[in-house]
Parts: structure tokens; sequence; C-alpha cells
């Protein structure tokens, strides 16, 4: 199964993809999650997208694309992928076609997860992640069952994203909207694009995005 999880910052994707995967023993594949760890580690990718990403910009599309490139020749993806957060602009989508051209692979499903500006923005503002294993929570939504013990794998630190303050959450939204969204045209005329309701409750939404995997 090779799926793009595809959406606004704050829709789902991140919880979806992990869901997903565990389930579909897939690679997860997190552009964003591989930059944050680029950052961290201060590699030479990390020092030039630190900044791109505090302010809540788009990271260069070549950076981008070279990080996929190498991951998807990783064993990990043999039994499939789900991207999330990529592609993100005309210019990555369609290098994402040419490299899985190249490795005679194509691209299942593009499921839209849909969720307005207003939500969005109250869910991004409560969110933080088990800094161990990266499970996601949330303030209001999605708390752990026994306070501040993650429910995956035990660990006691949680960490906040520094580009989830409500104006750079502006300014990714913006970017969405403007550079992303142009996106949904691109994949409706290939016949891939499948929307689903984000609004719903993280298991409905899971379930929405089963449903359309059944078909397949
Ligand atoms: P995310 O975790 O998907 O919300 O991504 C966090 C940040 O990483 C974004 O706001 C961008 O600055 C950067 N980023 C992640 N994926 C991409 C991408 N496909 N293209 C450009 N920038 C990206």
């Amino acid at each position: 199964m090779r799926l793009i999880l595809f959406g606004p910052p704050g829709c789902g994707k991140g919880t979806q993809a992990q869901l997903l995967c565990r389930e579909f023993k897939t690679a997860h594949l997190s552009t964003g999650g591989m930059l944050r760890e680029a950052v961290s580690n201060g590699t030479e990718i990390g020092l030039r997208a630190k900044e791109i990403m505090e302010c809540g910009a788009l990271v260069p599309d070549d950076v981008v694309v070279g990080i996929i490139s190498e991951r998807l020749d990783r064993p990990e993806c043999g039994y499939g992928f789900i991207l999330d957060g990529f592609p993100r602009t005309v210019v990555q989508a369609e290098s994402l076609d040419k490299l899985l051209r190249e490795k005679g692979l194509k691209i299942d499903r593009v499921v839209e997860i849909k969720v307005t500006d207003e939500l969005l923005i109250e869910r991004i503002s409560g969110r933080f992640s088990c800094s161990n294993c990266g499970a996601s929570y949330h303030d209001r939504f999605k708390q752990a069952k026994q306070g501040n013990v993650c429910d995956v794998c035990g660990g006691t630190g949680f960490t906040r994203r520094e580009d989830d303050k409500e104006t750079t959450v502006r300014e990714r939204l913006n970017n969405y909207h403007a550079q992303t969204a142009p996106l949904l045209p691109y994949y409706h005329s290939k016949g891939l694009l499948a929307p689903v309701d984000g609004m719903a409750n993280i298991e409905e939404v899971t379930a929405a995005i089963r449903r359309i995997l059944d078909v397949l």
C-alpha cells in the first residue's frame, strides 16, 4: 500500500499515519519529522531548514525531494509507505511521480483530510507528543490515559513543537492554501483523490480511511 495523507497542518495526518503504519506495517514517511530530526542533530540540512521552519515557511523543494528519494530506497519501504506532509508543492508532486516511475511504483490513493481553519488552530495550539516514541496527544482532545505517562511506550517526557505558536500556525495555513491546496486538482485529475471528514474523532477518521483502503 502506497498512500499520501494530504491536508493542512493539524488535520491529523501524523496521528492517522502512526495508527495506520502500526496496523499495516508500512513505513511512515513524514518530511516534517525528518526535518525536525535533522534540526535537532544539527546536520547540514537541519541548519538550512531551522529558520525556515520556525517562521512557518516551506523548505526548498530540492531539499525535501532529496530526503524522500533517499528514504524510498530503504528496505523499510518494501511493504509500502504512507507519506505525511509530502508532497506540498506541484514541483514536489511531479518529482515524486518521476521518482516512483523510475522505480516502477505508483501511489494507490491520496486521502484528503478535510478540516476548517478555525478547528486547525484550536487543535495545533493544544498538541504535544511523547519525546521518546513520538505518539501524539492534545490538551483537550487526546490526553494520555495516566496523566503524564505515554500510552504507547510508558515514557514520561513530552514536547511541544516550536512552530505550533498561533502566529506561525496562521503562516503555515496561508502557505497551505497558497502552495499545497493547488495539488488537489492535480491528484483529482489522476483519479486518486479520496476525501474524508477530518472534523470527526480520531477513530472515525481511521475507520473512514480503512474503508477507502478496503476497495484497493
Ligand atoms: P509538518 O510536521 O508536516 O507540519 O512540517 C513542519 C515544517 O517542516 C513545515 O512547516 C515546513 O517548514 C517543513 N516541511 C515539512 N514537509 C515539507 C515539505 N514537503 N516541503 C517543504 N517544507 C516542508
